[in-house]
C-alpha cells in the first residue's frame, strides 16, 4: 500500500516527500485559491518530479465547478480540468482530483450531473483527459454533487461509463457529510466499481456537522481504526491532508497499524 501526503508545491516537493519518507505525493500545479483559474506553467523541479521514484498525483483548484449551471463558471473551470490535468501528466501523475462540486440552492441538481457528464463527453471527443480524473467526495452544501451516496449514486449514472472518470474518498469529508465511514469503502465501490485515491484525514468536527475541517489522526473525532479499516478495504493509494507538523506521526502511525 503506497502511502503519502499533500506537500507544498513551491518549495520542492520530492524534498518533502522524501524527508516524510512517503511513498507518494499530491501537490498543486497553480494557486488553488485563484479565482481566475490560470493555465499551470511549467514547474522547476519538474524533471525531478517525473524521474523520481515517488509517485504523484496532483489535486486542481478549489475553484473549479464543473457542476456549476452558471456558464461564468462552468466554462473556465472545464478548461482549467483540461489544463490542469494536461501539467499532471507532463508531472508523470497518476490522476488529477477534482470536487464533485454543487448547485445553489433550489437548481436542479439532475442539471449538475449532466454538467459532470458533459466535462468527460467533451473530453473524449479530443481523446480523453491526459490523466484519470478522480471526482471527490466532499463534506458541506445541500446541493452537492459528491456529500452523499445518493449524489455520488446519481453523478455515476452520468460518468460511469467513462474510463477516465475514477474516485477519490475523503474519510474527513464522508464523515463530516454525515456518511457512516464503517463499510464505506464497500457501499461506494457498489457505485463506482473503484476508488482509485483515499485522502486519509480526521476531522475536527463532529459526524454530519457539513465543516470541512481535517485533523491529525490523533487528534480528531473519527476513531482511528475505522480509518484504518478503510485503507486497508479501500486498496487504493493514500494521501494525508492533515496538519503538518502531525504528518509524520500521521504517516508513522499508518505504518505500523498496517
Ligand atoms: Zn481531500
Amino acid at each position: 500500500m503506497r502511502l503519502g501526503a499533500h506537500v507544498r508545491s513551491d518549495d520542492d516537493p520530492i524534498g518533502a516527500a522524501e524527508d516524510l519518507g512517503a511513498d507518494l505525493l499530491q501537490m498543486f500545479v497553480v494557486d488553488p485559491q485563484d479565482r481566475k483559474m490560470p493555465a499551470p506553467k511549467d514547474h522547476p523541479d519538474a524533471e525531478r518530479i517525473r524521474s523520481s521514484p515517488i509517485d504523484v498525483v496532483v489535486h486542481s483548484s478549489y475553484i473549479i465547478n464543473v457542476a456549476s449551471l452558471n456558464n461564468r463558471l462552468r466554462m473556465p473551470s472545464r478548461k482549467a480540468v483540461e489544463q490542469q490535468a494536461k501539467a499532471a501528466a507532463d508531472l508523470g501523475a497518476i490522476g488529477l482530483v477534482v470536487h464533485g462540486g454543487h448547485l445553489r440552492d433550489g437548481e436542479d441538481a439532475g442539471e449538475g450531473f449532466v454538467n459532470w457528464r458533459k466535462l468527460f463527453e467533451r473530453q473524449a471527443d479530443k481523446g480523453g483527459f491526459a490523466v484519470p480524473i478522480f471526482i471527490e467526495n466532499t463534506a458541506g452544501g445541500d446541493n452537492a454533487m459528491a456529500r452523499h451516496l445518493d449524489a455520488i449514486e446519481r453523478l455515476w449514472e452520468q460518468v460511469g461509463d467513462f474510463d477516465d472518470a475514477g474516485f477519490c474518498l475523503d474519510t474527513c469529508h464522508a464523515w463530516a457529510g454525515g456518511e457512516d465511514l464503517v463499510g464505506i469503502v464497500e457501499r461506494v465501490k457498489d457505485i463506482t466499481g473503484r476508488i482509485d485515491l483515499v485522502h486519509l484525514n480526521n476531522s475536527r468536527d463532529e459526524f454530519d456537522s457539513g465543516r470541512d475541517r481535517h485533523a491529525n489522526l490523533a487528534d480528531g473525532e473519527i476513531d482511528n481504526e475505522v480509518l484504518v479499516e478503510v485503507i486497508r478495504t479501500a486498496g487504493a493509494p493514500v494521501i494525508l491532508e492533515t496538519p503538518g507538523e502531525g504528518m509524520a506521526d500521521d504517516l508513522a502511525y499508518l505504518r505500523e497499524a498496517l
